[in-house]
């Protein structure tokens, strides 16, 4: 039996979050009450025409150019032609033979080292309005009782990004995926929440025997709404089509949903009912043809991009690579530990670790900047500890206190009495936890050197986490061996 090598690219619809939708004014926003913006352009009435939104056009421009792809001097929109409730003009606008963008190559940094992944084709085109199925099982139309339109997403801006087949396992395109949305979140461009549906990624899987040069046939998943499920999606179908080669049969091109309950594929249409969208040139609307200045702006609004900023932290600050992809992949956070560390004095790398544990730990997946604690005074918490001024452990409970309260770490230690536990205070407690823990004294004296711990627990539990753990079972072994 061969080694089966996975073959995996993916599509993915990205929508823009631009003020308006993408051939009309109206209002392009996401959780308002059904059907309340629409106008007749985006329902189709006869006799409207569509107009372009510009700054559609600049940011997926800038989106084109973020990927490494080559900008079409002169881009046409098409029609699309299907028939649906979701699309009242019975076809949609969009690009087919020369998209905006094409030819792109991105950098997926890895664990082995880089990977460049291609980039068939960016292009611009409107979204279909929502269809909800109801009285069938998971909002699927199969069983459904009756279906509703919601046209108020119908004509949101939407980029159609392709990629080469380039990608070999479930977990790299996941990666990949995760790369692209923090890449499109950095860029401002989209909310990319994949659950909204404002980042949505289409799987196409095929497998090879290892070496083998040609492609498989290949299955198209959808419905995958977070990466963990277009992991497990792809690798459902990856052992699906080894099974069915194994047993001599042939992977029918088909596309198939994926059930996030269960986790399992089913049909959802086969080659056989291929559409043929009968694409012809949008007569009302002119080409896209960016003028050099245009591009030259698109370049110089490009912000440095996650995998940029994680090469950097990384190559500059000597942070680990997981603790330097975090903070890049997480702008807000490395945006915020940046600027913490402007503080002169604070060790890079002790700050970074403060940020990506302690920190995150207390504000989970929340901006820091809309906490109380400011950066500076993160900045100077972190070196008070490296300082050894408090413990680590009197460390996170003011980091906690500032979050909430906001203020100065020195402020909090004084108002709590956080100040770390020394001299003669110190010395009189590991006196008593020696005295009182006679039956450790013992173990230790034996050679059961571990013991110290229960004497070091008992000075640490008396001073609530002030005292230097390092400083106390040097202060222990200094009085046990005299
Ligand atoms: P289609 O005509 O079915 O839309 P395309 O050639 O346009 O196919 O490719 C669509 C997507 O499928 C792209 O992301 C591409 O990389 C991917 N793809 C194409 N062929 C294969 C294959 N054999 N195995 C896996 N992915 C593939
Ligand atoms: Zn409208
Ligand atoms: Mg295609």
């Amino acid at each position: 039996m061969p080694e089966w090598e996975p073959v995996i690219g993916l599509e993915i619809h990205v929508q823009l979050k631009t003020r308006t939708k993408m051939f009309c004014r109206c209002e392009n926003v996401w959780g308002e009450e059904e059907n309340t913006r629409t106008c007749p352009t985006c329902l189709a009435h006869p006799g409207t025409l569509p107009v372009a939104n510009k700054t559609a056009i600049e940011w997926a421009i800038k989106l084109g150019l973020a990927l490494g792809c080559e900008i079409a001097p002169r881009a046409l929109f098409h029609r699309k032609h299907y028939f649906y409730p979701d699309l009242p003009k019975g076809y949609q606008i969009s690009q087919y033979d020369v998209p905006l963008a094409s030819g792109g190559r991105f950098v997926l940094p890895t664990a082995e080292g880089d990977r460049e992944i291609g980039i068939v084709r960016a292009h611009l085109e409107e979204d279909a309005a929502k269809t909800i199925h109801v009285g069938g099982a998971a909002g699927r139309i199969a069983g459904a009782e009756y279906s509703l339109v919601d046209f108020n997403r119908g004509g949101t801006p939407l980029v159609e990004i392709v990629t080469e087949p380039d990608l070999r396992s479930p977990a790299e395109a996941a990666e990949f995926g995760r790369l692209l949305q923090a890449t499109l979140r950095r860029m401002g461009v989209s909310d990319v929440n994949m659950e909204e549906g404002s980042l949505r990624v289409d799987a196409n899987v095929s497998i090879r025997p290892a070496g083998e040069a040609t492609l498989g046939t290949k299955t198209e998943l959808k419905n995958m709404n977070s990466f963990r499920f277009l992991e497990r999606g792809i690798a459902a179908e990856i052992a699906r089509q080894e099974e069915v080669l194994r047993d001599g049969g042939e992977v029918e091109q088909e596309t198939l949903h994926f059930d996030p309950q269960s986790g399992s594929l089913s049909a959802l249409r086969s080659k056989e009912e291929a559409h043929d969208y009968r694409y012809f040139p949008e007569p009302d609307l002119v080409p896209i043809a960016p003028t050099e200045a245009m591009l030259e702006r698109a370049r110089a609004a490009l912000p440095e991009l996650p995998a940029a900023r994680a090469e950097r932290l990384e190559r500059d600050l000597e942070l680990p690579a997981d603790t330097a992809k975090l903070l890049a992949f997480r702008s807000e956070l490395g945006d915020f530990y940046e600027a913490a560390l402007t503080g002169d004095g604070t060790d890079p790398r002790t700050l970074a670790n403060w940020t990506t544990n302690e920190l995150t730990a207390r504000i989970g997946d929340a901006d820091p900047a809309g906490t109380g604690l400011e950066p500076a005074a993160f900045a100077r918490l972190v070196e008070m500890v490296a300082a050894k001024e408090v413990s680590a452990s009197a460390g996170k409970e003011i980091l906690g206190v500032l979050v909430s309260e906001g203020g100065d770490p020195a402020a909090v230690v004084e108002s709590r009495g956080l100040g770390r536990a020394g001299g003669d205070e110190l010395e009189a407690i590991v006196e008593r936890a020696i005295e009182e823990n006679a039956a450790a004294v013992e173990k230790i004296r034996e050679g059961k050197v571990q013991a110290i711990g229960a004497i070091v627990g008992a000075v640490m539990r008396e001073t609530k986490g002030r005292a230097d753990g390092g400083e106390v079972q040097r202060m222990i072994r200094e009085r046990l061996e005299s």
